[in-house]
């Protein structure tokens, strides 16, 4: 089967793809140089390089904030740190406002510390996503939940599939609620598809792209450049855009030990390469 290669204007560079080398000012002058217009930065980044410089520079340069990285963590072993997470949660609201995101984007959060109960705190992520909607919907600030890879469920996301994000946008309603779709995490699902149907246009906030690498050598820290792994990220795109799914395509790379050690410029100028060969 083969794919019209993707809108250029389309690509977005989540800013931890080009983390090590750049401070988020030089992220941002970065993709700019190289005529990027998407960029999805992280709570961390901002927080350094500051709030108000990072939401006037996204202005001055006329970027679409594709999503802002990231809100959720809601278990926890005790209700302090349940409202911990709350409060923190709303101030990441907060922030994606000002920097004008299309969405947030949820990482659930995974087991609380010595916990085995995975019910529980999935149960826990659905309350706490209920509570922050109730925040985030007068503030028009769209919540998108971003299911992981099962690999992920202890330590960072109890939702793990598109079906469960569905179901959660079910029971809680998806108005300013919908799904990060990104391939690293569903490709391998065998009801990928169907979901991606069941999750249409309205839920489809946002879309990430990068590779799954044989072997994957680090379980966080080694993503490939799309082309270099196994993903069929043609055939995941047709199927968002088939829904009408007209956002950004965005590159998100954890990599350690390749891309991060890279010049930047050159890793971005690989971005814009592959999405157009390979995406
Ligand atoms: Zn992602």
């Amino acid at each position: 089967m083969s794919h019209r290669p993707p809108d250029p204007k389309l690509l977005s560079i989540n800013t931890a793809t080009v983390r090590k080398r750049w401070n988020l000012g030089e992220i941002f002058e970065g993709c700019a140089r190289h005529g990027i217009q998407g960029v999805s930065p992280w709570r961390d980044q901002v927080q350094t390089f500051g709030l108000t410089e990072s939401a006037k520079m996204v202005r001055d340069l006329g970027f679409v904030v594709t999503g802002y990285c990231r809100g959720g963590m809601f278990p926890g072993s005790t209700p302090e740190e349940i409202v911990a997470a709350r409060d923190d949660n709303r101030r990441a609201v907060d922030e994606a406002c000002e920097l004008g995101a299309t969405c947030l984007v949820l990482v659930v959060g995974g087991l609380p510390k010595g916990s085995k109960d995975i019910l529980g705190a999935r149960a826990q992520v659905r309350d706490g996503i209920g509570e922050l909607l109730d925040y985030a919907r007068p503030r028009n600030m769209p919540l998108a939940i971003e299911p992981l890879h099962p690999m992920y469920a202890a330590d960072r996301a109890c939702v793990n599939t598109t079906a469960h994000a569905n179901d959660l946008c079910d029971e809680l309603g998806d108005d300013g609620l919908g799904i990060a779709l990104d391939v690293y995490h569903v490709w391998w699902d065998p009801y990928i598809h169907r979901e991606i149907n069941r999750a249409g246009k309205k839920r489809i906030l946002a879309f990430h792209i990068c590779d799954w690498l044989v072997p994957t050598r680090d379980l966080l820290l080694d993503r490939g450049m799309m082309g270099d792994g196994v993903i069929d990220i043609p055939s995941l795109r047709a199927a968002v855009e088939g829904q009408g799914y007209e956002g950004f395509h965005e590159v998100e790379i954890f990599s350690g030990q390749d891309w991060w050690e890279r010049p930047p410029d050159e890793v971005l100028k690989t971005c814009i390469e592959r999405h157009q060969s390979c995406c």
